[in-house]
C-alpha cells in the first residue's frame, strides 16, 4: 500500500490532507519559508500519533511534527517529508490546583490554558504575543520564554512530565506529577528544547502558580540601560522576586510604531531614549487588596521606588497604569514588536542572550559595528532586559546573502565576546543551523549527534533542523 492509503486507513480520510487541502499548515509566519509535505495528518490522540510514526517508518519518510506554526525559525518546516499535527490533541486532562499542576495534551493553545487555570483561581504563567496560537506541544519543543521568565523561568521551568513518541512508534511515559526524582537521566528535559527531532510530544503535566491578585505596571524613561538595572534590582528586592517583567524598548522602536500604528499613543513627548515596561505580580492579599484610599499596596511600592529613582535622575519620567485597559495598552506597545520587526524586507532578526549587565555593552558595540559592514542599514532593538535576551534586527540596503552572512556573523561575535548565546527562546530551526555549525562547543555538538543517533538512528524527525551537518 502507499504511504496516503495507509495513513488514510489509520486516520480516516478527513485527517488526511493532500494537495490544495494542506494550504492552512504549510506556511510560516515569518513568510520566509513555506512547506511542501507529501501530507499533513491529525492524529486524535497518541495511538494514532504511535501507529503514524510506524507507517512512516516502513515508508522510509521523514517527519516533522507541528503545533500552533507560530515558530520563528522555520522549525515546522519539510519538502517531502510528513507533517504531524496535534491540533486535534486539545483536551486539558485534569487541573488539580492543590498540586498545583494541568495534566494537558499536545495541541492546547496557551491562552485556553490560561484561562482554565485562572478558572481556578491560578495561573500558567508563559506569556507571549503568539499565545492566542502557540500549543503546548510547540512552546515546549522550542522551550519558549516570553515577558515573564525573569520570575518563572522558561517552558523547561514549568513542567514536571511528558509524554513522547519515539521515532520507532514506542511511546516514552514520562508524566511524572513530581518536584524530585532522581532516577536516572533527566530524558524529560531531553526532549524540551528539541524541536520535534528526536520524537513527537504529546501530552504534559505542567505546573501552576498562585494568579496575581494585583498589579502594578508601569512604562518609564531611564537615563540609561545600567540605571534602568539598578531600578530592575531594587524592585527585585523590594518585592520579594514579584517582578514579573521588564521589558526595554529604545528610542527607535518607539519611533518605529509611531510609523506603523499612529494610533497608539506614545508614552512620552519628547520620545526617550531607554523605555521600559515593568510589571509587578502581587499574590498576597497584604500587598493587592486596596487601602481605605482605594491605594493598592502593590502599586504605591513601585511609585515609591520610582519617585526615589527621579530623586537620584536615573529616571527621567514614568507613567503608572490605572486600570486595566491602561496596563493593556502599555502591554500592546510592546507586543507589537514581532510584527514591526517581520513587517519589513529585507529585515536580519537575530535572538541573543546575554549576562543582563551586558546587554548595553552589546548594543554599544553593534551600533560601531554596523555602520562599517552596512553603512545605510538601520537597526531595531527590542528586549526581554530582564533576562537578557535581546531581538536585534538590522534592516539593510541590499537583499543579499553576503551581506545578510557579515551581519549575523558580527552579531555572533560580539555575543560571544561578551559570554552570550547565538540562540535564546525561538530555537535553532532552519535559520540558525549555520551559526550551530559556527558557534556551539564541538564536543557538545558531537553529543547532540549522539543522542540524536540514539533515539533516531535513521534520521527521520525532524532532519536538517538543529544539528548542522545532518540534513
Ligand atoms: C507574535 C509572536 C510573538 C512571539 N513571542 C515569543 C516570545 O516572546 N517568546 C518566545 O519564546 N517565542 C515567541 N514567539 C515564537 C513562538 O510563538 C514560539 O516559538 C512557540 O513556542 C511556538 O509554538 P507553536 O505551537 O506555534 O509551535 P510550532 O511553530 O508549530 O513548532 C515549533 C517547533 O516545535 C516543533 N514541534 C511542534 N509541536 C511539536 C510536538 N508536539 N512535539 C515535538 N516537536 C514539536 C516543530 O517541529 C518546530 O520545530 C513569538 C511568535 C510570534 C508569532
Amino acid at each position: 500500500m502507499t504511504l496516503i492509503a495507509d495513513l488514510t486507513e489509520v486516520l480516516g480520510p478527513a485527517h488526511v490532507l493532500t494537495g490544495t487541502d494542506r494550504a492552512g499548515h504549510i506556511g510560516d509566519w515569518t513568510g520566509k519559508y513555506t512547506a511542501d509535505p507529501v501530507a499533513v495528518v491529525r492524529p486524535a490522540n497518541t495511538a494514532e500519533v504511535a501507529a503514524c510514526l510506524r507507517i512512516v517508518a516502513s515508508h522510509g519518510v521523514a517527519v516533522v511534527p507541528i503545533s500552533g506554526r507560530t515558530g520563528l525559525v522555520g522549525g515546522a518546516m519539510t519538502r517531502g517529508g510528513l507533517m504531524i499535527s496535534v491540533e486535534r490533541m486539545n483536551k486539558i486532562r485534569e487541573i488539580r490546583p492543590e498540586a498545583r499542576i494541568a495534566v494537558v495534551e499536545a495541541g492546547v493553545i496557551l491562552d485556553r490554558l490560561h484561562a482554565a487555570a485562572e478558572a481556578e483561581g491560578l495561573y500558567f504563567p508563559l506569556w507571549f504575543g503568539a499565545r492566542g496560537s502557540a500549543m503546548i506541544g510547540g512552546v515546549l519543543s522550542t522551550n519558549a520564554g516570553g515577558s515573564n521568565v525573569l520570575r518563572y523561568g522558561s517552558t523547561r521551568a514549568l513542567c514536571l512530565g511528558l509524554e513522547v513518541v519515539l521515532a520507532d512508534g514506542q511511546v516514552l511515559n514520562l508524566m511524572s506529577e513530581l518536584h524530585k526524582d532522581n532516577s536516572g537521566y533527566d530524558l524529560r528535559n531531553l526532549f524540551i528544547g528539541a524541536e520535534g527531532t528526536l520524537g513527537i510530544i504529546t501530552a504534559a503535566v505542567m505546573k501552576l502558580v498562585p494568579r496575581p491578585k494585583a498589579y502594578a505596571t508601569a512604562t518609564l524613561a531611564a537615563r540609561s540601560l545600567p540605571d534602568a538595572l539598578v531600578l530592575l534590582n531594587r524592585l527585585r528586592e523590594a518585592t520579594g522576586g514579584a517582578v514579573e517583567a521588564f521589558e526595554y524598548m529604545p528610542e527607535s522602536y518607539m519611533r518605529r510604531l509611531a510609523e506603523a500604528r499612529p494610533d497608539i499613543r506614545q508614552p512620552f513627548t519628547p520620545r526617550q531614549a531607554v523605555n521600559i515596561l515593568v510589571e509587578i505580580g502581587a499574590t498576597a492579599p497584604r500587598d493587592a487588596v486596596p487601602n481605605a484610599a482605594g491605594e493598592v499596596p502593590v502599586t504605591l511600592l513601585l511609585q515609591e521606588v520610582l519617585a526615589e529613582m527621579m530623586e537620584e535622575g536615573a529616571v527621567l519620567d514614568a507613567e503608572i497604569a490605572q486600570s486595566e485597559g491602561q496596563r493593556r495598552a502599555m502591554w500592546e506597545r510592546r507586543e507589537l514588536a514581532a510584527e514591526i520587526t517581520f513587517a519589513r524586507t529585507p529585515a536580519i532578526d537575530t535572538d541573543v542572550a546575554l549576562p543582563v549587565d551586558k546587554v548595553d555593552a552589546f548594543l554599544r558595540r553593534m551600533a560601531a559595528r554596523l555602520p562599517l559592514l552596512d553603512p545605510g542599514a538601520e537597526d531595531l532593538c527590542v528586549a526581554h532586559l530582564g533576562d537578557g535576551n535581546v531581538h536585534y534586527t538590522v534592516f539593510p540596503t541590499l537583499d543579499d546573502a553576503g551581506l545578510y552572512d557579515r551581519v549575523v556573523e558580527a552579531v555572533e561575535d560580539e555575543v560571544q565576546a561578551l559570554r552570550g548565546s547565538f540562540s535564546a527562546e525561538h530555537g535553532v530551526g532552519l535559520s540558525k543551523r549555520a551559526s550551530m555549525a559556527r558557534r556551539k562547543d564541538p564536543v557538545a555538538l558531537a553529543v547532540m549527534r549522539s543522542v540524536k543517533a540514539a533515539l533516531d538512528p535513521d534520521n527521520r524527525m525532524n532532519p536538517g533542523k538543529i544539528i548542522p551537518d545532518l540534513t
